[in-house]
């Protein structure tokens, strides 16, 4: 996978960690590829559990102190699969933004079916100077133009194929220089793969599709958003 995603032009991989349980995988990829495979350190809403909430985020932390990521991520707040855990989320979310900002680290955002609720925990901490990206966007127009003013990207992908989205028409409204692409590999394949797993060399079809919709040269667009995803990570 990671040769074809060579193939396909891609050199840089941000990956978000998940758990406890993804922890050593992810370090094992990244020591196998340390030029092109960056790691980010995180506890994701979806693993936020009563019983283990505590001891994964000791562990989210310890590694912070211990080795260098991108970013922390990813964290956030997931609406979709199970609202019952809605404050020990927002617990999770606050404590790991304020790490981000002690470590002068972005964060990748995972906000399903909640971007308003993300916007409203996050704004506090991006006025005392919190940056990152809301990964794979799904809000309003009216909520990207939020996270554009308190200076957030937005991480845009496969959805951007899919005809009944209506993502293509909000990525038509918003500057190009908040607009990161991504994956979200193994999910939202872009058509015409959508359904299969996804992976990093599928980011050429959301570049085109990107490239159609905004009526600007794959390459130039190309420059674009690898500049951005560049500062966001502060790797420029
Ligand atoms: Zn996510």
């Amino acid at each position: 996978m990671i040769h074809r995603a060579f193939e396909a032009g891609v050199t840089e991989i941000y990956l978000p960690n998940v758990d406890s349980e993804t922890i050593s995988p992810l370090h094992a990829l990244v020591d196998a590829f340390p030029q092109n495979c960056f790691p980010m350190m995180g506890l994701h809403p979806c693993s936020v559990k009563q019983e283990s909430m505590e001891n994964e985020l000791v562990l989210v932390k310890h590694w912070l102190d211990t080795r260098d990521y991108v970013a922390v991520g990813e964290i956030g707040l997931d609406l979709f699969w199970d609202k019952s855990t809605l404050d020990i989320q927002i617990e999770a979310l606050k404590r790991q933004c304020g790490w981000a900002i002690e470590k002068d680290l972005p964060v990748v955002l995972h906000c399903r079916e909640s971007t308003a609720e993300s916007i409203e925990v996050i704004r506090p901490f991006a006025e005392r100077g919190l940056k990152g990206v809301f990964h794979c966007f799904s809000g309003t127009l009216e909520e990207a133009k939020m996270a554009i003013e308190m200076d957030f990207f937005l991480g845009i992908g496969g959805v951007l194929t899919f005809k009944k989205s209506g993502l293509a028409d909000i990525v038509s409204q918003i500057p190009l220089e908040y607009v990161v692409l991504e994956t979200d590999a193994p999910y939202l394949a872009p058509v015409p793969f959508r359904g299969k797993r996804n992976e990093s060399a599928y980011i050429r079809n959301i570049l085109e599709a990107l490239s159609a919709i905004r009526r600007i040269g794959k390459n130039e667009l190309a420059e674009i958003t690898t500049t951005n995803a560049r500062r966001l990570f502060k790797r420029l």
